[in-house]
Formats: structure tokens, C-alpha cells, sequence
């Protein structure tokens, strides 16, 4: 059941950077030279609630300059994804048990960080198992249930990463404009391992669900739903649904740079072909624009419940530190959805 939509001002989507530390092998390849971040923040009071950043990146080489407006910023100082998800994620998941939908982007380049803040690695947790463990935390005293759907998005097509096999998923709308991702698997979570072990698999068929072609997860969007159900208050028995989306962008490829080819060109034409839609739709959607064009990619027509109206939605543009041209790349265009 969906709650009705009846407030007029929609929530803005949220657009922040998150700039990764370097690498051990990165520091050392430089030798004696002194690695310096090519990416800065003005005057930034993470203490105080500002309104935007100005964030700046500036070319080592040539000393160019750019800067773009954004809503906050994370360096690679305060290096930690737990404050990210304290200040940006947890306050979105409420809503979820009232029946707002909610979506989390990854966005970047590829080596950029997006899984790491995504998906995390055994030791370091990322944003998708933390915001697991508060759901099923808010389950816990609501006797709310949630489940599990883990799905990715290649050259427009879906494979559901739950089955056995990768299987492919059919999208169609029905006659009130819904979307539905037809037979994609919900797998119900009650405890972290169990999460753990559901997500692993996934995570592990998505590495090898693409035969014969090299590394498809960074060239895929991968999307975590977590639905959860709740018994309305009311004690009329309805159910109140909610979900929010977590999704590991593709890589945001530059072609004039990577001088791709054949598949990798068809790929890369497609990549930038949804990431380009999907900016355009959060740009509509923060400018109060009449028409929102969710239908020009698979991956905006999916998300068309979970973005707008009393969805709410956060941008997470990654960069590594050492890459000017891709990180003014990814940032122009976070900063140009706003
Ligand atoms: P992407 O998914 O954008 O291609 P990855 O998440 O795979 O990038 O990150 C690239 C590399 O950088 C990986 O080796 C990863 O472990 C490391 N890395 C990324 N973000 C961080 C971070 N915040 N702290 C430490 N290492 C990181
Ligand atoms: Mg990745």
C-alpha cells in the first residue's frame, strides 16, 4: 500500500562528494615526490548544518582550477563510511516504514571507491550492510519484516543475482504506470548473517555471470532493494511497504580518454547513456521541472517509485584523489543534477 503523495514540495535529491584516500601502491609509485590531493573543500563545518560546499579541483600539472557547489563533502582525512551513513543514510530510513521509498547512488569513476562505499570489503562494512543492520534493528521493535532483492542493470537489460543463475528479468509497466522487474526474487532477512551470506552469493554471481567478458560488475549498476513491510498502527490490518534502493553505479567512463572499442564502446555508449538520464531526472525533479524523463533509460524507468514525490534520494559522487580530468568528469555532472 502506498501512502497518498499529497504534499506538494518534493524533497530535493542530495548530492555529496566522498574523496578516497591514496593507495599504498599509488604512494609509492610516485617515490620521492609528494602525492597531493588534486580535490579541496572550502571552509567546511561538518559541525554546522550548511547548506552547500564549495568544493575545488585543482590540475597538479597545469594548475587549472574548477569549482562546483554541492551539498557536503567527505576527504579522504575523515576516511570513515560510518559518518557518512550516520549523516546522510540513517536519516532516510524512517521514512521507509512509513512507505517512502528512498534511493542511495554510487556515482564515479571506476577505481573511484563506489564499492567500497557500497558494498565495503569483510572488514570494513559499507553502506549497504549498514543500513541492513538499522532496518533489521527498526524491525526488531516494530515487528516490521524486511526482505532482499539484489539485481544489476547491463547494457539495459536485468539479471536477477539471487537465482542460481543470473537469471534475466523482464520489465514491463502495468496499466497504472507501475514498474515490474517480473519474478525477481525477495529473500526474507531476519539477522546480519544471514544478510551476509544472501549478498555474498550475489555479489560473487555478479563477478561471473558475464562469461567471456572481462570485469562486467564495474560496467553493470548493481542494486541492493531492501523492502520492508509493516502492520499499519491503525489495527486494521494493512500493510505499509517501503524500500530502499542502494545501488553501485557503473563506472562513469571518459571515451575520448579511454579510447574504447567494439563491445567496450557499445558498453560505454550505454553507461553514459543511463548515468546521462539519470542526472537529467534528478535535475528535473530539483527543479520542479513538469516532466520528469524517467523513460529514457531502463535504470530511470526502474527507479521511477523510488525517485521523486515523497521518495527520497542521495547522490554519492566518489573520486580519487589523483585523477583531475575524471574527477572534475564525475563532479560536473553530480553538481549539474542538483
Ligand atoms: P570502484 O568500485 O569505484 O571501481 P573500488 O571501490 O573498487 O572502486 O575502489 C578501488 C580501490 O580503492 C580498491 O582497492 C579499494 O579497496 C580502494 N578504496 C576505495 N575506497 C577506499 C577508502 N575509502 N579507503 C581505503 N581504500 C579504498
Ligand atoms: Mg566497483
Amino acid at each position: 500500500k502506498k501512502l497518498s503523495n499529497n504534499s506538494i514540495s518534493v524533497s530535493k535529491v542530495r548530492v555529496i562528494v566522498r574523496v578516497r584516500p591514496f593507495l599504498a601502491h599509488e604512494i609509492s609509485a610516485r617515490n620521492s615526490d609528494p602525492v597531493s590531493s588534486c580535490i579541496s573543500v572550502l571552509d567546511q563545518d561538518l559541525e554546522s548544518s550548511q547548506e552547500e560546499v564549495a568544493v575545488y579541483l585543482k590540475d597538479p600539472q597545469t594548475s587549472r582550477n574548477e569549482c562546483y557547489q554541492l551539498d557536503s563533502f567527505f576527504g579522504q582525512e575523515c576516511n570513515n563510511v560510518g559518518q557518512i551513513f550516520s549523516r546522510e543514510v540513517s536519516p532516510m530510513i524512517p521514512g521507509i516504514f512509513d512507505g517512502c521509498n528512498a534511493t542511495v547512488f554510487a556515482y564515479g569513476a571506476t577505481g573511484s571507491g563506489k564499492t567500497y562505499t557500497m558494498q565495503g570489503t569483510e572488514e570494513q562494512p559499507g553502506l549497504m550492510s549498514l543500513a541492513m543492520w538499522r532496518i533489521l534493528s527498526i524491525c526488531k521493535s516494530t515487528g516490521s519484516t524486511a526482505k532482499i532483492s539484489y539485481y544489476e542493470v547491463y547494457m539495459d537489460r536485468c539479471y536477477d543475482l539471487l537465482e542460481v543463475k543470473a537469471k534475466e528479468i523482464s520489465v514491463w509497466d502495468d496499466k497504472d504506470g507501475q514498474i515490474h522487474l517480473r519474478g525477481l526474487s525477495q529473500v526474507p532477512i531476519n539477522t546480519m548473517p544471514e544478510f551476509q551470506e544472501v549478498f555474498s552469493c550475489g555479489v560473487q554471481r555478479r563477478k561471473v555471470a558475464h562469461t567471456g567478458l572481462n570485469d562486467v560488475s564495474s560496467r553493470s549498476h548493481g542494486v541492493l532493494v531492501i523492502s520492508v513491510s509493516t502492520p499499519s498502527a491503525d489495527g486494521t490490518g494493512t500493510i505499509v511497504s517501503g524500500k530502499l534502493n542502494l545501488i553501485d553505479l557503473a563506472g562513469n567512463e571518459d571515451n575520448r580518454r579511454t579510447c574504447n572499442e567494439g563491445i567496450r564502446l557499445q558498453e560505454s555508449a550505454k553507461i553514459n547513456q543511463s548515468l546521462f538520464a539519470l542526472s537529467n531526472v534528478i535535475y528535473a525533479l530539483n527543479n520542479n521541472k513538469q516532466r520528469v524523463p524517467y523513460r529514457e533509460s531502463k535504470l530511470t524507468r526502474i527507479l521511477q517509485d523510488s525517485l521523486g514525490g515523497t521518495s527520497r534520494a542521495l547522490m554519492v559522487a566518489c573520486l580519487n584523489p589523483g585523477e583531475y580530468q575524471e574527477s572534475v568528469h564525475t563532479v560536473s555532472l553530480a553538481a549539474r543534477s542538483r
